[in-house]
């Protein structure tokens, strides 16, 4: 049972009378890679903003490392280990990104006195650990807004990393980002997955296929459609239906092939 980090039962929520989440229930073991797909409007990312507190169930509950987090507030739950990777990065351009991971470590104590305290050699250790896995190390010292739009993306998730969080939520982190940069988002992310338990909501088929290792989970209105390995689950008339309605509706791309 412990080894379940994320245990969310027959949750809903409803704004104004629409459920944006219905009646759903998902679990996640601890150490897992769990990628989320479903078109949109499915309800992927209020699944997160649930998780992290930003929005507070209608029904049903959700339970991390086995604490009921409803009564916690965001900011508690940000310190019992639930991190969040926004679709935009939100890093210091006019830092370098080195100091941006200082700070990260440092997120307790105000913006000003981390800045100009030096650094304890430790933290140090763990700021070049955490440029080396990110593989800025070359661009450590250089100002963040000389970053492509994917190194800024690296850079937010080492910021993440440096928090410690038991649980990574990372909601579409190859929106706008090359074809090598998403292959390497890829590869950051399923490093992070030897240490950490992770969440990727994805639309990208491709760099679906490149980290789905275990299990994938199918979102349609606010439910689970269904769950399995990306093979099995590309092929399901059901995923396939909700893909191709979607197409159909709003002449978006096919994202199945
Ligand atoms: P996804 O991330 O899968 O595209 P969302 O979780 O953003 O989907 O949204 C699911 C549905 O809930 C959408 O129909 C959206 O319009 C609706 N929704 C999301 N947030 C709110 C809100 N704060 N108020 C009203 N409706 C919302
Ligand atoms: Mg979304």
């Amino acid at each position: 049972m412990s080894q379940k980090i994320l245990d969310i039962e027959n949750l809903t929520v409803s704004f104004d009378g629409f459920k944006a989440l219905n009646h759903l229930n998902f679990s996640l073991n601890t150490g897992e890679l769990r990628v989320i797909i479903g078109p949109n409007g499915a309800g992927k990312t209020t699944f997160l903003d649930i998780i992290t507190g930003k929005t507070k169930p209608t029904e049903g509950r959700v339970l991390f490392k086995g604490r009921n987090l409803r009564s916690h507030s965001e900011h508690e739950i940000a310190q019992m280990g639930v991190g969040r990777k926004f679709q935009t990065p939100r890093v210091y351009l006019n830092l370098t990104p080195r100091e941006n991971l200082e700070l990260a470590c440092n997120r307790k104590k105000d913006v000003f006195s981390s800045l100009f305290k030096p650094v304890p050699s430790a933290e140090r250790r763990t700021v070049s650990g955490l440029l080396q896995t990110i593989g800025l190390t070359h661009k450590s010292d250089l100002s963040a807004n000389l970053l492509s739009h994917g190194e800024k993306q690296w850079l937010e998730i080492g910021m993440l990393v440096a928090q410690a969080p038991d649980l990574l939520l990372v909601d579409e982190p190859v929106a706008g980002l090359t074809d090598e940069e998403t292959e390497k988002t890829g590869e950051l992310l399923l490093s992070l997955a030897e240490s950490h338990s992770v969440i990727v909501i994805e639309h990208d088929m491709e760099f679906v296929r490149q980290i789905a290792q275990g299990t994938v989970t199918v979102l349609h209105q606010g439910s689970v459609l269904c769950e399995g390995a990306f093979d099995q689950v590309q092929k399901d008339p059901r995923v396939i239906e909700v893909y191709l309605g979607q197409e159909a509706g709003h002449e978006e791309e096919m994202i199945l092939s």
